[in-house]
């Protein structure tokens, strides 16, 4: 039999008036929908927890859905909860059993009680006394303390069972994905853009992608890492779709006719305005890119105003702020800097103009973008793009 469930607690969310249902609605289709490769569960909220229970008589991989949960934007804090009688005994049984390790090492710890099932004999506070006398006898180590304790026991009387658990560890924090709307990010595969999706996922944003493709400028192999970079951060997000743009027509009109000093932010330009029309297509509010003030020629402010000139909808740029030492802390932690720092060339790199201009005017565009059918390449750009979509990884 399994007797563990899985406790969730709600971030931000129950801050949030009356969208507070649909916050919680949203975590726990995004809950149930990370949880469909590990078995079958309930899941179902009471009081701002998120209760996962493995549905009876189902063999579900426990390790595999807590692990895939930590990645779920909204929970601040969970905990494995064991199932154990309802009965005051028992639950003292189940916590010798399950926190020995626990309460061997701590100083101090008090317990707490909740008691859904009301025609059990004792109230919550009698419970605690009584498991907490117990603990005190058994663990000459620990000292009461209500206020500060090193650990909580805590003690849930559900339904059907009751669930000791104690100290939680943190969630991933955040809000649910969706909540905040759609937004397409610009994928490349370097170290940035994946941690921007990350941190905006983070901020209950749904996620689509978009590449730039320059083949045989750039490589297959450096098109399938940024498919395995998208993979790597669905479980943050959602869902990994990207869009493929052939971009090659339009970086060698580029260098027929745009004057090199402009030739990246030309270029960039055209990653937006492509950008948008397909966040307009699927339904996107803004777009999200891995810039970062001054990282290179192109994240200037005078160069991020030329490149948002040439569009309308609004371009979120969450590492905007941040050191690269920064950014790849990131990166490590939500796996993603080993496959970023595999060397394959990027689009931006193959044509970087040896003195790109500095302190570009979004005006000087005008003279340069006559050179070419801005709209009309852009727009066949888009009628070729191939859709993608991977399978989350991790
Ligand atoms: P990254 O920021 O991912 O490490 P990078 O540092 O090489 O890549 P740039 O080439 O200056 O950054 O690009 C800045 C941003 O523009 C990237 O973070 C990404 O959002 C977007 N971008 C760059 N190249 C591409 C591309 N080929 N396809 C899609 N987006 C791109
Ligand atoms: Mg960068």
């Amino acid at each position: 039999m399994n007797n563990e469930i899985f406790l969730l607690k709600q971030g931000e969310i129950v801050l949030k008036g009356l969208n507070r249902r649909r916050f919680e609605e949203r975590l726990m289709a995004n809950i149930t929908r990370r949880l469909h490769p590990y078995g079958k569960f309930r899941v179902y909220s009471r009081q701002s927890t998120v209760y996962v229970e493995p549905k009876a008589g189902v063999e579900c991989d426990m390790e595999g859905a807590w692990e895939a949960l930590k990645k779920v934007f909204g929970v601040v804090r969970m905990s494995r909860a064991h199932g154990c009688a309802k009965d005051p005994d028992a639950f003292f049984e189940a916590v010798k059993t399950y926190l020995d390790d626990q309460l061997r090492t701590a100083k101090s710890f008090k317990v707490e009680s909740k008691r859904a099932d009301k025609t059990f004999p004792m109230t919550s506070i009698e419970l605690s006394q009584y498991v907490g006398g117990l603990i005190n006898e058994a663990y000459p180590n620990l000292k009461v303390d209500v206020h500060n304790p090193e650990m909580t026991v805590r003690l849930e009387v559900r339904d059907f069972s009751g669930y000791v658990h104690a100290n939680p560890d943190p969630g991933a924090g955040g809000l649910p994905v969706g909540v905040g709307g759609k937004a397409l990010a610009l994928l490349s595969g370097g170290i940035d853009s994946p941690v921007a999706c990350y941190m905006m996922a983070k901020r209950g944003l749904a996620l689509e992608m978009i590449h730039f493709f320059s083949y045989p400028y750039t490589s297959n192999e450096a098109k399938e890492k940024v498919l395995e970079l998208a993979a790597l951060v669905a479980p943050y997000c959602g869902r990994a779709v990207v869009h493929i743009v052939p971009f090659t027509k339009i970086q060698e009109e580029l260098r027929r006719s745009c004057p090199e000093p402009y030739f990246t932010l030309a270029m960039r330009r055209f990653m937006m305005r492509i950008s948008e029309l397909v966040a307009e297509e699927i339904g996107a509010e803004g777009l999200v890119t891995g810039e970062s003030m001054g990282q290179v020629a192109s994240q200037t402010m005078s160069a991020m105003a030329c490149t948002q000139a040439a569009i309308s909808m609004p371009v979120f740029r969450p590492v905007i702020g941040m050191d690269k030492e920064e950014i790849v802390r990131i990166a490590r932690k939500i796996g993603t800097f080993e496959t970023s720092i595999l060397p394959y060339e990027d689009c931006c790199t193959v044509f970087t103009p040896r003195h790109p201009k500095t302190n570009p005017k979004p005006a000087d565009f005008a003279d340069i973008e006559c050179n070419y059918d801005f709209e009309g390449l852009c727009k066949e750009a888009v009628a070729g793009i191939e859709r993608v979509v991977m399978r989350a990884k991790g």
